[in-house]
This record gives C-alpha cells, structure tokens and sequence, in this order.
C-alpha cells in the first residue's frame, strides 16, 4: 500500500515532523514504556520461581541497575499521578528506611556480590529525605549490593527543586552520584500556580549553576506540556529560560489529565486545560525551540545536545533502555527496591505492592515484597528485543532479530506487522524488505509503533 503523503509541518531544524492528524489518529491510550508493561503482570509469581530467575540472572553475569523508589511528599501539586504518601516530617520515612534494607538483605542473599552495579537511581521524591538519611540509605546500599566507583557508573537522583539546595548538591556529590535530573515542568508564575507548584527561576538557575561548577555530567530536567494555563506565548518563555541554562538533557512529558484515577487532578480543572489546536502550537513551537538550541531527539519525549553520551551512543547503535530509561551503558539487569518499585532479573519482570501498608506488610513477614510477576518466555523476550531496539535505533532490522532469536523474525512477527498496517500507510513507519524505519512523521509515536509488537497489551 502507498505510504500517504505526509504535510512537512517539520519546525525549523529540527528532523521531526508533527502533524495535528496523525498525532490525534495515532497517538491516543497511555504512553507505552517497554516490554512487558506493568499492567501485564498477574500475581501467582511463586517465591521459587523468583529465587530461580535471580539464580539465572547471576549466571548471565550482567551488570545491575538499581533503583530506589522514595514515596514521601509534603507537597501537594495538582497534576500528581505518583505514588505519594502524605507526609511532613522527614523522619516519617524511618520505618520505610528500615523496610528497604530488609528488602536489601532478603533481595542480596541471592544475588552474586561481585556484580557491578553500574546505575543507581533515586526516584519518585527522593529530596525528602535528610542528608543523613540520604547518607544512611547509600551506606545500606554499598553494604548489600556493593556500590561502584568507577568513571563509567551512571549514578543519578531526581532533583526536586524546592527541596533543594547547594549543600544538598554537594552532598549528593560526596555521596557519589553523578547525574542530577531536576523536575522543573514550567517555569511561568501562573502556570506554577495553576499546579500549585512554586519553584521560582533562581533556586533552579541556582542549582544549575552549582551543579555544572561541581562537575555533574549530563544535567536532566523535566518540563511538562499540556498544564492548565500554558500557552504557546508562556511556554516559549519557559524553554528559552530552559535554553539558556543550557542542560545536557530535556524531558518534555504531556500531561495526561485523569481525574478519576488520580485524585490530586481534581483540582484541575478540564476548561483550564490549552485545547487541541493551542497544544498543537505549543509543541511546534518547543520542537522549534529544542532545535535552534541545537538538541536533538532521542525518542519518547527525550532531548539531549549532540555530544551527550546519550546522542553518540544512538549514533553508534549503542543505546539501550531498561527500566531507568535510556542508556549509554550496556544493557544490565534491574532491580527495583520499594513500594510499587519494578524488576527485570534474568527471565523475570515483577513489580512491588503499590500501597506502603502491603510493602511493608510482606517485608515483616520475612517476604519479598513482590505482588505482580510474569515469567518471560523466548517470545516474551524476542517481543522486548524488537520494542528496545525501534525505540532506541528508530529502525529495526527482522533479519538480525530472527538470527538472534534463530526463527523467521517477519513470520513470528506477523501479528505486530499487520497491527502496524495503518501507521504504514499514514507514513509514520516505512518497511524495506526486512527493515522497518521509523519516519521523521513517526519519531514522535515511537513509543505507539513499539506499543504494537506487544502482545499482552494488543
Ligand atoms: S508531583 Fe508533586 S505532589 Fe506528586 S509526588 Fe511529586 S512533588 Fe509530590
């Protein structure tokens, strides 16, 4: 079928192109973030089964990625969709400080010491914590697992900038993290109000100037698009700021207005929201923006500038994506460790309970705390190959997957490919033979091409 023919509404410069239609046909349903998505997994998971996958995945050798998930806040924004536990007082987090080591201890017993962590990272709200408890939880995590200190580790902690300041950065320093991502969203006065999220421009300038004076590699920062109060004139102000403190990498997430299932966007209200067209506007003119600063796009929402290791690891077929995200490290296993927190060791995914009180439930009667599983078969596995690599490469190659996997990749595939049928024919993906190529019109729906070699989710 002959690809439609696609209108270059492509912002100056940059290799994207957006277009209103296509955007609204394709790119509709939660964002899809890897293989298996965690609404696959299904309880039944036995502890022997877990303990087995973890042998395996000591026999494979791979480094480890950790993460941590921190779920206290004493904040209230209104477009929240975390995991988030009321909370005031940093020492309300003591008793889940001592709930994470056992998970530590139980997790370590089964898991070779010499294995080289070579990621860490501190999500959800992790500048919750006192310095001390930020010392205290690294200390728990080099006694357990044995931390790296090697040039090459990508040791990271979400920043959240109110929470923040230059001694915490010099700390976090100290305690040997490397990269810092902070959670900025928007700087406009009143949009901040409208999420009732007050971060003024200098503690972040601040922060970023501390951080590049302390020597932090690839500085992160999150904006988010689609706020209540955001315009195209009062996003463009934000993103020059942005801009100008010139961060290595950018983040620029949608917000997904759920009022139902998150009940912090109550207080949103629908009609505050920037309607269809204006957050068409605002896209076109961040993309612009992005790329007269010279960033170029990684995929899923990921900016970073050309000579991040992120962009020449892409440029070199390099980059890999595990639970953390992208990397330019190789792939690795990953464990998760906390409430709601996600696994995937050897030839299992898990995911923690998803409330504090189930967490912590399991850990004091002696168990991992693991709620949801699946144990991945080779099917699992060729399916998570082929999604790692459209949405690290933007192309995937059949051939090379069948011989990976030794089958007929098209053939196993065919259910995927004729998913993809009508993103073929909108011009979003362009098959050659046995190569699929994500098209500049296809780049921003990445993650909804990936989205159709999942089976589970179909
Ligand atoms: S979005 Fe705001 S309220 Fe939600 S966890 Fe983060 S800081 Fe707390």
């Amino acid at each position: 079928m002959p690809a439609r023919a696609v209108v270059d509404d492509r912002p100056r410069g940059t290799g994207l192109i957006h277009d209103a239609g296509l955007l609204h046909r394709h790119g509709g349903g939660p964002r899809y973030a890897g293989y298996p998505s965690a609404d696959s997994l299904t309880t039944g998971l036995s502890e022997a089964e877990l303990t087995a996958a973890l042998a395996r995945s000591n026999a494979s050798g791979k480094n480890l990625s950790l993460y941590v998930q921190v779920p206290f806040c004493r904040h209230s924004c209104h477009h929240c969709a975390c995991i988030r536990v009321p909370a005031e007082n940093s020492w309300r987090a003591e008793p889940y400080l001592s709930r994470l080591d056992r998970e530590m201890v139980l997790t370590s017993r089964h898991l070779e010491g010499t294995r080289e962590i070579s990621q860490l990272h501190w999500g959800g709200t992790p500048t919750f914590l006192t310095l001390y408890q930020m010392s205290d939880l690294v200390d728990r995590l080099d006694a357990r697992f044995g931390l790296s200190s090697s040039r090459q580790r990508d040791y990271s902690i979400k920043i959240d900038p109110r929470e923040t300041d230059v001694f915490t950065l010099r700390h976090l320093q100290a305690l040997g993290f490397n990269r810092l991502n902070l959670s900025v969203l928007d700087l406009d006065p009143r949009v901040q109000h409208a999420i009732n999220r007050f971060q003024p421009r200098a503690r972040t300038e601040q922060l970023i100037d501390e951080a590049h004076r302390l020597g932090f590699r690839s500085l992160g920062m999150e904006l988010m698009q689609g706020l209540p109060g955001q315009t195209r004139e009062s996003f463009t102000g934000t993103l020059e700021q942005v801009v100008a403190m010139a961060p290595a990498r950018l983040s620029l997430s949608h917000y997904d207005h759920q009022p139902k299932r998150f009940a912090a966007q109550h207080q949103i209200r629908a009609e505050d929201l920037p309607r269809a067209d204006e957050q068409l506007a605002i896209l076109h003119n961040a993309l612009s923006i992005l790329a007269d600063a010279g960033y170029v796009h990684i995929g899923m929402a990921h900016f970073t500038r050309p000579e991040d290791p992120l962009a020449i690891a892409q440029a070199q077929g390099q980059l890999s994506r595990n639970l953390n995200g992208y990397s330019a490290l190789p792939p690795c296993d990953h464990l998760g460790l906390g409430v709601g927190a996600l696994s995937r060791l050897g030839n299992i995914a898990t995911r923690n309970p998803m409330t504090l009180g189930d967490y912590e439930a399991r850990l004091d009667a002696g168990q991992l705390p693991v709620e949801r599983g699946l144990r991945l078969t080779d099917d699992d596995r060729l399916r998570a190959r082929a999604i790692e690599r459209l949405m690290c490469d933007m192309h995937l190659d059949l051939a090379i997957l069948g011989q990976e996997f030794g089958l007929d990749a098209s053939k196993h595939l065919s259910d995927a490919l004729s998913r993809l049928a009508l993103a073929q024919h909108d011009g979003l993906v362009m098959r050659h033979e046995e190569r699929l190529e994500v098209t500049p019109a296809g780049r921003l729906l990445v993650h909804r091409l990936a989205a159709a070699f999942d089976a589970r989710a179909a």
